[in-house]
């Protein structure tokens, strides 16, 4: 679904690329996370999803 509002496309944007993603069980973590949330996972291996 397409943002419309320009603000807000940047807000979406945002959300979905300052994450960090679990080398792992390829999980997405919140920014300022340190290891993977997954219980069952729990690594530190995480990269940062970039979409450009
Ligand atoms: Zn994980």
């Amino acid at each position: 679904m397409p943002v419309a509002n320009p603000e807000h496309r940047l807000i979406a944007r945002s959300v979905l690329t300052e994450v960090w993603v679990c080398r792992k069980c390829y999980a997405r973590n919140p920014k300022n996370a340190r290891r993977c949330r997954k219980k069952r996972c729990r690594s530190t291996n995480l990269r940062p999803k970039r979409k450009d």
